[in-house]
């Protein structure tokens, strides 16, 4: 045995995005679609929803994309993602879509960070959004692409901005001046988590 690999199976050019969230679904097909890849949402062939058990953002990724490709029969790309803060010991973290309640709006969670960090002054409000990307070529693909990105910042007193979701109005991110909510998709699409993370995912994918 010379340990080499055997060569990856050739990927379709459709992937199964597991995720019924339509901003995300946009920040990835924006990102996939020079490279020759269409994104279907897993909605439309199931509407099982995926519990995520994980401890870590790995874990959900894989339930969700093993599920994905499992009721789809295509390839799988999942992403995990949430907003790790440091005073907060790295809360919300994988809770973050439910971090006010089960199904919590935006909003709700939005207030709640704020609550949790009233008062802290600016140098401790330190916060990042983190992505970890899974792609699996099959439901049972025993070697899963994995990436992750980071997106650096910190947490306003207040909320600014109308733009993207989640988060986006509470975090500041230092070197455009601007909390994420006031980006132009088109900006937040090349720097933010996500864009990381799937920079990392494409370096792995045959050309
Ligand atoms: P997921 O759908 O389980 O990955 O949950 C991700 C949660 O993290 C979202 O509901 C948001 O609360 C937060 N989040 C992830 N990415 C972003 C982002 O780009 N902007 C703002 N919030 C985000």
């Amino acid at each position: 045995m010379d340990g080499a690999a055997p060569p990856p199976a050739p990927l379709a050019q459709t992937l199964v995005l597991a995720s019924r969230n339509q901003k995300k679904l946009a920040e990835l097909q924006a990102l996939l679609a020079p490279r020759g890849y269409a994104l279907r949402l897993v909605s439309e062939f199931s509407d099982e929803d995926v519990e995520e058990t994980g401890e870590s953002f790995i874990e959900n990724a894989l339930l969700k994309a093993r599920h994905a490709a499992r009721v789809s029969g295509l390839p799988a790309l999942a992403d995990d993602s949430g907003l790790e803060v440091a005073a907060l010991g790295g809360a919300p973290g994988v809770r973050s879509a439910r971090y006010a309640a089960e199904r919590a709006s935006d909003a709700a969670n939005n207030e709640k960070l704020l609550h949790a960090l009233a008062g802290l002054p600016e140098a401790q409000r330190s916060a990042r959004f983190v992505s970890v990307l899974v792609l699996l070529r099959h439901a049972q693909d025993p070697v899963p692409l994995i990436a992750q990105g980071f997106w650096p910042g910190r947490i306003l007193e207040a909320a600014q901005g109308a733009n993207g979701f989640g988060y986006d109005p509470l975090f500041y991110v230092p070197e455009l001046a601007r909390s994420a909510a006031e980006l132009p998709a088109e900006l937040k699409n090349r720097v933010s988590h996500r864009a990381r993370a799937m920079h990392s995912l494409l370096r792995q994918l045959p050309a």
